[in-house]
């Protein structure tokens, strides 16, 4: 009953003629994924072309950031309203490199957020643990806090306008994947997480997988009962990898 939905992420990089031979290879092959959604995170620079080259297509997308302020004197920044001008739909926040690498504690993840959904965009929440974390055991500690924060400032039913993504730090982009079980087990816990304030929202809830996700292990991580999809960087830079992937969510 939840729809499963595949999100390329393409970080940063891709120029404007590769991107475009990537899209041509998914938009051929989009007819044979039968029932996820499918969608592309595009650096800002590109959306308007993303959106032009995805107009008459089925294929959705969204950005891999976006401020938590309105408008105004934040240099470099790119606002929700700027997004909805070129139709995303999605948003990511608070991806682990944005939190590691540009300090976004969850606080500002909460923030964007918030913004994101009341600007009418659907943001794509991730969370996730480093090595040493879950080395530490505090994996579930982790992961809550990063939960609670943005349920504490939208409201646990508001997370039903986006999506989550849980992306163990130490699988994204080094190969090594989490376990189906490993994976299966960390989404019962956020799913548990929504539940113990809102079992509606928790139930209907899309919680993908990210980290080192590609066509090979795909389908195993797919079939656990609680994973609904994947956030996918390195393999989304491949249409036909990126395309069996999207086959194998459904
Ligand atoms: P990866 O990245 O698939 O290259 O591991 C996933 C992500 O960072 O979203």
């Amino acid at each position: 009953m939840r729809q499963p939905l595949v999100a390329g992420n393409w970080k940063m990089n891709g120029d404007r003629a590769t991107n475009e031979a990537l899209l041509n290879g998914i938009k051929a092959g989009i007819g044979d994924v039968e029932q996820s959604e499918v969608a592309v995170c595009a650096p800002f620079v590109y959306l308007a072309d993303v959106q032009r080259q995805l107009e008459a297509s089925p294929i959705r997308w969204g950005s891999q950031d976006v401020s938590a302020e309105p408008k105004g004197a934040f240099t470099g920044e790119v606002s929700v309203t700027m997004l909805k001008d070129f139709g995303c739909h999605y948003a990511i926040v608070g991806h682990s490199e944005r939190r590691s690498l540009h300090g976004e504690d969850n606080d500002t993840v909460a923030r964007k957020f918030a913004a994101a959904r009341e600007g009418g965009i659907r943001p794509i929440l991730c969370v996730g643990e480093t090595l040493a974390e879950r080395e530490a055991d505090t994996t579930e500690q982790v992961v809550g806090a990063q939960l609670d924060a943005v349920m504490d400032a939208v409201g646990p039913a508001a997370l039903a306008d986006g999506v989550i993504a849980y992306e163990p730090v130490w699988a994204i982009g080094t190969g090594h994947t989490a376990t189906p079980e490993q994976a299966q087990a960390m989404h019962a816990f956020i799913r548990q997480r929504v539940a113990d304030r809102d079992a509606a929202t928790a139930d209907a809830l899309r919680i993908l997988y990210g980290g080192s996700m590609k066509g090979a292990n795909a389908a195993e991580l797919m079939a656990q009962s609680d994973i609904d999809g994947g956030l996918i960087g390195g393999a989304s830079l491949d249409a036909d990898e990126f395309l069996t992937i999207c086959r194998a969510a459904g």
